[in-house]
């Protein structure tokens, strides 16, 4: 999970190759906003680790085999993230590690009810602590794959960073070729983060999308550009993918994705007239109608909520405007 901060943001990312579509993601351009308050290392884990507290009841994780060599790992507890694994003979790659060491290895043990082969890559889909400081557990030898933008982040770095570990920073696309299958590595431009990266396994159907889905739930939103990120959700609905490893929470299929990224469109469009219409924030929180998305999961004290969301979003827009009024 993370959160509603609001940063500069120059630029974009493409995935180069065209069978991704996604080519047509817009740029936009926020500005810094809300860090200040709002900002620091301990914030941010905090706020992955507290969000224990605001949902699931403790139990064990649970593992589900979702495709031909290919695992998802469901955490159970709600602040740690979730994993997914493929497994090969000639070794095993690894998509995020949990909120710490502790995470890490129970991740790890249950990797080794599998396979006893190394764990050679790790993919971390983006910064934050719940899905990167498990690194040095799960994988202590293995090379750390991210966006270079993730990897440049402090947040959990001394944890998922062990000595003993080489890492690869990639911008755009990355193909990765372990045993007999080939794993596309994306990153769709700023979403839920600056840098994300997404985790597409094209023989598996299946794709790993870190935080930019959580299955029924409001997400939370750091400095990332939610216009994007719904341009990024519908580049991966374009993709041969059946079945989705959220951030957080339950595995899903096509409707609860594109259910999700019709929650953020339906933000988008009744903020954005009201945005240019003048209304201030509270107004346009209050005048809100989301009920079509009831059931899913909030989190207040992070501002991942309904009206959470809105006030981001109108932050980005704020930031966009700015420029031009210069
Ligand atoms: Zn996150």
């Amino acid at each position: 999970m993370s959160l509603l901060l609001s940063a500069g943001l120059r630029r974009r990312q493409f995935i180069t190759k065209p069978r991704f579509s996604l080519a047509a993601l817009r740029p936009f351009v926020p500005e810094p906003a809300l860090n200040a308050a709002r900002g620091g290392l301990f914030f941010w884990f905090f706020l992955c680790v507290l969000s224990v507290l605001c949902g699931g009841i403790p139990g064990f994780a649970s593992v589900q085999k979702i495709a031909p060599d290919l695992y998802a790992y469901v955490s159970e507890n709600d602040g740690s993230a979730n994993a997914t694994f493929l497994v090969t003979a000639q070794g095993i790659l690894v998509v995020d590690t949990g909120v710490n060491r502790q995470e890490g290895e129970k991740l790890l043990a249950e990797i080794r009810r599998i396979s006893a082969v190394p764990v050679r890559y790790i993919v971390n889909t983006h910064y934050h602590p719940d899905h990167r400081a498990g690194n040095s557990a799960v994988g202590p030898e293995a090379a750390i794959i991210s966006t270079a933008f993730t990897r440049d982040q402090r947040a959990g770095q001394s944890e998922a960073y062990p000595a003993t570990a080489d890492s690869l920073a990639f911008a755009g696309h990355l193909t990765l070729y372990l045993g007999p299958y080939e794993v596309e590595i994306f990153h769709p431009g700023p979403a839920h983060t600056r840098g994300d990266a997404v985790v597409y396994f094209p023989r598996q159907h299946a794709l790993a999308t870190g935080d930019l889905f959580l299955t029924n739930s409001c997400p939370a939103m750091d400095d990332g550009d939610m216009e994007n990120w719904i341009s990024a959700l519908d580049s991966i609905l374009a993709l041969d993918a059946q079945t989705f490893v959220p951030g957080h929470f339950e595995v899903a299929q096509r409707p609860q994705l594109q259910r999700f990224r019709n929650y953020l469109a339906a933000i988008r469009d009744q903020v954005k007239p009201r945005f240019a219409a003048g209304l201030p924030l509270r107004r346009i929180q209050a005048e809100l109608e989301l009920k079509a998305y009831g059931d899913f999961r909030q989190f207040p004290q992070y501002e991942a909520t309904f009206a959470g969301n809105a006030a981001s979003y109108l932050q980005q827009l704020s930031a966009r405007k700015k420029p031009a009024e210069k």
